[in-house]
């Protein structure tokens, strides 16, 4: 069996710009520019960064609700099939998508008001199960246990459930179709830290006991890093950092990931850092800043960030830890430097638009 799930490569996503009362093409933002990782099964990525740093359209290209314009993102299922997302017809995104399931983040959105809990679970099952009526039933009792809801919800609406009852309702859709792949989306950022705390506890159970593998979509670092084996960190269109979350929590080396760790408190963190909030705001992604795109905000830049884009390498930071990085001056870990193979992920400028 292929111990690797996903297998995303130079994904490029771009939306028009219009401008006018004829709505006329002026340009094009790079959204997700060049982004690459893979996901073994029964794992979690951690995608981490700013509003509109990409991440949120990186999970709606893997489950193609938006079409990529360049790149490959290949799923592999557990029985050995592999789905080339980008290629798939819409008898195969359909068995794709009882695979790689969404999680959302308003769950009440994502519900029909008008049908009860029981009819929403039923519907996936409709449509991806051949179960008859009886075992459909009987099927809708059993994700409803896994989430912690008791049978009584199968006659509810979502108007009578709290948040936290919702999402769990969100996420019972999600397993009802059996898949391998969930995708949450800023599933916990409504919900009240107590609750978070109750459903990323959930989610951990519901992956040990289904094997399932997670892309955890956050703007929280502190969110992220209880669910996440590894993490990547994206600025405007790319991945800036990419380690296992260990040592991205612990010690980051990209300016931007110490940036972003010490605007949340995060339990695990023992480095001693200093406590500041992220300069300015992300620049637009229609016109991004030239060479590093972080450089405008960025304590540490020099004349050559803003020349020179720099190249996503792999290498180890003093702490012998292996992480992928982005950075012309990474941060040095306990006084040692971040040490370069000189193999790049991502060629600079590959993905650069033209001017
Ligand atoms: Fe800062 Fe320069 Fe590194 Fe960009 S390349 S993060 S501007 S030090």
């Amino acid at each position: 069996m292929n111990d690797m799930i996903l297998d995303v490569r130079d994904i490029v996503v771009g939306f028009p710009v219009l401008r006018g009362f004829l709505k006329k093409m002026v340009g094009t933002v790079h959204a997700v520019d060049g982004v690459s990782f893979t996901l073994a099964r029964g794992r979690t990525l951690g995608l981490v960064g700013e509003s509109g740093c990409g991440k949120t359209t990186v999970g709606n290209a893997i489950i193609r609700l938006v079409d990529t314009d360049a790149g490959q993102i290949v799923f592999h299922a557990r029985d050995g099939e592999r789905f080339a997302v980008e290629t798939l017809t819409d008898r195969n995104l359909r068995r794709f998508r009882s695979r790689v399931q969404m999680v959302f983040q308003d769950p009440y959105n994502s519900l029909n008001p008008r049908w009860t809990i029981g009819a929403t679970l039923e519907a996936g099952l409709k449509i991806h199960s051949e179960l008859d009526a009886d075992r459909r039933r009987e099927r809708i009792a059993t994700l409803l246990h896994d989430v912690g809801l008791g049978p009584d919800f199968i006659e509810r609406y979502p108007h009578e459930l709290s948040g936290g009852q919702r999402q769990r309702v969100g996420i019972a859709r999600a397993l009802s179709v059996d898949p391998e792949l969930i995708i949450c989306d800023e599933s916990v950022s409504a919900l009240d830290v107590s609750v978070q705390a109750q459903i990323i506890h959930l989610l951990k159970e519901l992956q040990a006991k289904y094997q399932l593998a997670y892309i955890f979509i956050s703007h929280d670092l502190a969110v992220v890093e209880y669910l996440s084996d590894e993490i990547a960190v994206m600025y405007l269109g790319r991945i800036v950092e990419h380690g296992d979350a260990e040592t991205i929590i612990r010690h980051p080396a990209h300016p931007y990931t110490r940036q972003l760790l010490e605007a949340v408190p995060v339990a695990k963190v023992q480095a001693k850092r200093e406590r500041a909030l992220i300069r300015g705001e992300v620049p637009s992604p229609i016109d991004p800043p030239s060479g590093c795109r972080f450089h405008p905000r960025c304590p540490h830049a020099m004349a050559v960030c803003a020349i020179e884009t720099p190249p996503l390498v792999e290498g180890t930071d003093g702490a012998g830890n292996r992480r992928i990085t982005a950075c012309h001056f990474p941060l040095p870990i306990d006084g040692a430097e971040f040490r370069s193979d000189t193999i790049a992920i991502q060629s600079p400028n590959e993905n650069e638009p033209s001017s």
